[in-house]
């Protein structure tokens, strides 16, 4: 879109404010919202200036100096305000004019402009499944504990023994959620509210579906596309979420693992590579028919896991999916078709075009403008060295993993079981994030400075509730 393109769509639509949007360093957006009326070609080219010392991640109160300009292809008329606006996502900006190189977005479009630079491929293609869960209430105990509700009327009802409001002949039980018709799923209509939003935002989506776990976790998939646009779609696809569940008075939540025994919510992302119209990782009668250079990225990816999950996992709860039973994945180790593998290839009916890997580790705690950034640099790390996943002992495994005898286990690896683990690991090995300049070390430092103080140290110091269970007559 052009700058008059934007006029144009503010006088069609009759836009009456405009939002401005950034994403901070762990992922949340934050917005300033100008009338339409002083909006014109100066304020969409230079942007609007803002206070980078209390955006998380950014600046220092001595230099908190900072502008936001609209990436003017993100325009998109917000589906929720009663007032009618047009919302753009903005790139950060020094007061001088340079890009501030702690903005997520810039990694990642460095992260592109490096892919290409390689010669390795002209484009790398992203597809996000992000799972969650829909609640009808949370309680939050924000004081000494941080303790947390989720809260389920059937549930509710169910506990307390209220009867006459809900049904419960039809309440999905745990791990059962996929996927029966009403009256079990209850939020079909939420679901596809969702996605006549998200595709009236310009967001074309495949399909939604109730989730595996119990009443109230839910799937819905957009289209993937390029990097930095899929991390765009992600920050779309959770504001546009939330907002609906809180229209029908209900809460989204995407942390990973909200109930204990049962599935949490991922966020797998399907990768691809292609030069031109030529996908790089098709190869007719091969395993799974992968291509060598798609078995490389393969490789890149599983070495540089531990790592890469300081971004693509990025919170204390992440670990607790992480656990075998819940089609969550443990080891590292790629396998066709198989949902207990770290990295999963597609199988069924797939098309040069569409052949793929599915990396399903990752959760929707992640940046996700970091954490596509990550992977791709972990993968065109593996084609650069041209590591072997065979060699390397990573599969492939076609069989289900959670049930392997010791011995079968013998090499195999897994996980960090931890926050803490991942953010030892990315700081033992980055070099691969370095390549090209992409990611620079005071990011990465100031990255695990940030998680570690913020989040695993917080969580640490704090009693837990099943401590209480364990400890309180002890
Ligand atoms: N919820 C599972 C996870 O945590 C995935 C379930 C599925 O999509 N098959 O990754
Ligand atoms: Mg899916
Ligand atoms: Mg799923
Ligand atoms: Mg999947």
């Amino acid at each position: 879109m052009t700058v008059q393109d934007v006029l144009d769509l503010i006088r069609d639509k009759g836009i009456k404010m405009v939002d401005f949007r950034i994403v901070d360093v762990p992922g949340r957006q934050h917005h300033v919202t100008v009338p339409a009326t002083h909006v014109d070609e100066e304020t969409l080219r230079r942007g609007l200036p803002f206070d980078g010392s209390s955006i998380q991640g950014f600046r220092g109160i001595e230099e908190s100096d900072m502008v936001m300009r609209p990436d003017l292809d993100t325009a998109f008329v917000d589906p929720f305000t009663k007032v009618p606006t047009l919302n753009l996502m903005c790139d950060v900006y020094e007061p001088s004019g340079i890009r501030y190189d702690r903005d997520p977005r810039f990694i990642a479009q460095k992260a592109e402009a490096y892919l290409e630079r390689t010669g390795v491929a002209d484009r790398a293609y992203f597809g996000p499944e992000l799972e969650f869960f829909v609640f009808d209430d949370v309680r939050f105990d924000t004081g000494q504990n941080g303790a947390f509700y989720a809260v389920d009327s059937e549930e509710g009802i169910w506990n307390s023994g209220k009867s006459g409001e809900a049904n419960l002949g039809y309440k999905i039980r745990n791990k059962s959620g996929y996927f029966p018709v009403a009256p079990s799923d209850t939020q079909q209509d939420l679901r596809s509210e969702i996605v006549l939003a998200l595709e009236e935002a310009g967001l074309p989506v495949e399909r939604h579906h109730h989730e595996v776990a119990t009443a109230g976790q839910a799937e819905i998939n957009f289209r993937f596309d390029t990097l930095t646009k899929t991390a765009d779609h992600v920050l779309l696809y959770k504001y546009i979420v939330r907002n609906v569940a809180r229209k029908y008075g209900k809460v989204a939540t995407f942390m990973p693992k909200p109930l204990f025994g049962d599935n949490g919510s991922g966020m797998h992302v399907h990768q691809s590579l292609f030069r031109g119209e030529v996908p790089l990782f098709y190869q007719e009668g091969a395993y799974a028919s992968l291509s060598e250079t798609a078995l490389q990225y393969i490789a890149g990816i599983l070495y540089h896991a531990p790592a890469i999950l300081a971004f693509s996992n990025a919170s204390t709860n992440s670990y607790k999916r992480l656990v075998p039973g819940f089609e969550a994945p443990v080891n590292l180790v790629f396998s066709q078709g198989n949902r207990s593998a770290a990295i999963r290839v597609p199988v069924a009916g797939v098309t040069p075009k569409a052949a793929r890997i599915e990396f399903r580790t990752p959760d929707s705690t992640s940046n996700p403008y970091l954490a596509f950034a990550a992977m791709l640099m972990a993968g065109l790390d593996g084609i650069q060295k041209r590591m072997d996943p065979k060699a390397l002992g990573y599969g492939p495994l076609d069989k289900n993993i959670y049930e392997l005898s010791p011995a079968e286990k013998e090499g195999i690896r897994s996980v960090p079981g931890s926050y803490s683990e991942a953010l030892a690991a990315l700081e033992a090995d980055h070099e691969f994030l370095l390549a090209g300049d992409v990611f620079s070390e005071d990011f990465i430092h100031n990255w695990i400075e940030l998680k570690k103080t913020s989040e695993v140290e917080q969580v640490a110091i704090r009693p837990h509730p099943y401590e209480f269970y364990l400890y309180f007559d002890l």
